[in-house]
């Protein structure tokens, strides 16, 4: 046996003895990361440049995360099994023609998965801000994944009236979105994006009742737990690219509550006066005291603590009425017994006709 193939042997088995003594620690959950443009020029508030994107991937390289595929992510979670440590999913929403030109390369670089959003409008209309259905297929075949992010990027629910024909007229654009990406690039999984993260309480059921899965813009994890018509994702470009504040949310992990019962997103000045609205948390485990006492708010830049009924259930709301348009509550707790946090969050659109 020459020298070379000791060494191999050696390395086999020390790795094999490592793996058997530390057992890799599994993950019940995966954070997802949202971009947008990943260029210099756009509008600040949805871009980060390029460098700075590269510098996103290469501390997720450099610290261990697993950039995970999202759909075997889901199909993980949803059947209870574990994923890998450290687990990541990035998403790009609006099929942004820099997508292609600056992000792809460095995806690849890594050997990364990740998915797009699709408005389908615009990549009919041959948008030249936008990527070309060649382009799409391309990134398809590369190993990229394409989703649903409707038509026309619509506000779906700042309608005057959330009837039957509301309804309707929602679906149909979502269909229709489908409809395109399935002709242009094969098949497409049924997840919906929600454009600027505006959903209500019924759109969430028709879509449950239509198969699909639906991604807020609300920040956090994706667990058993979550609300699969409201999915969560971190932003991570604008005003929230700077990686000291995205190393606490990676790390960070779904507060396991029950957020299907959450209450509806939108807030109707019109119809209704529950402005600031209450946000009612029904947590899957009971507290301890330490940590109930350390649970926060972030609200319109101010730290609110909430009002705790019991050992399970809390609510929070704004020390004022929110501003007209779009606001998230973010909380956050210590895990017992770890240094990272649990995170919440819950977007809500207050809307005037
Ligand atoms: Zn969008």
């Amino acid at each position: 046996m020459t020298f070379s193939a000791l060494r191999h042997l050696f390395l086999l088995v020390s790795a094999t003895a490592l793996s058997l003594a530390t057992p890799l620690h599994a993950a019940q959950h995966v954070n997802v990361l949202l971009y947008h443009h990943v260029n210099a020029d756009t509008p600040r508030s949805t871009s980060l440049s390029p460098e700075e994107f590269a510098g996103h991937m290469a501390y997720l390289h450099e610290q261990g995360y697993q950039v995970v595929d999202l759909g075997e992510a889901i199909d993980l979670i949803q059947a209870g099994q574990e994923l890998p440590e450290k687990s990541v999913a990035i998403t790009f929403d609006d099929a942004w023609r820099s997508i292609y030109d600056n992000a792809l390369p460095i995806m690849e670089k890594y050997d990364y998965p990740y998915t797009v959003f699709v408005n389908t409008d615009p990549i009919d209309e041959r948008n030249k801000m936008s990527m070309t259905w060649d382009m799409l297929r391309e990134l398809k075949q590369r190993g990229g994944t394409l989703a649903n992010h409707t038509t026309d990027h619509d506000y779906l629910v700042r309608k005057p009236t959330y009837d039957q024909d509301w309804l309707q007229r929602t679906l149909d654009n979502i269909e229709s979105a489908q409809q395109r990406l399935e002709d242009e690039t094969g098949d497409t999984p049924k997840w919906l994006a929600y454009p600027y993260g505006e959903y209500n309480l019924q759109l969430k059921q028709a879509l449950k009742e239509r198969g699909y899965i639906g991604f807020g813009q609300q920040s956090g994890g994706i667990a058993a737990f979550s609300d699969w018509q409201a999915l969560p994702r971190f932003p991570a470009a604008g005003p929230y690219s700077n990686l000291k504040t995205l190393k606490l949310k990676l790390a960070s992990q779904p507060m396991p509550v029950d957020y299907q019962a959450f209450a509806e997103t939108v807030v109707r000045v019109d119809q209704d006066d529950s402005n600031p609205p209450v946000l009612s948390v029904n947590m899957l485990n009971q507290e301890k005291k330490g940590v109930r006492d350390q649970v926060r708010c972030f609200i319109l830049g101010s730290a609110e603590t909430p009002d705790w009924q019991d050992k399970q259930h809390w609510q929070i709301s704004a020390a004022k009425a929110l501003p007209a348009g779009r606001s998230r509550y973010n909380c956050t707790s210590p895990i017992w017994g770890q240094s990272n946090y649990y995170w919440l969050s819950q977007q809500w659109l207050i809307y005037q006709e």
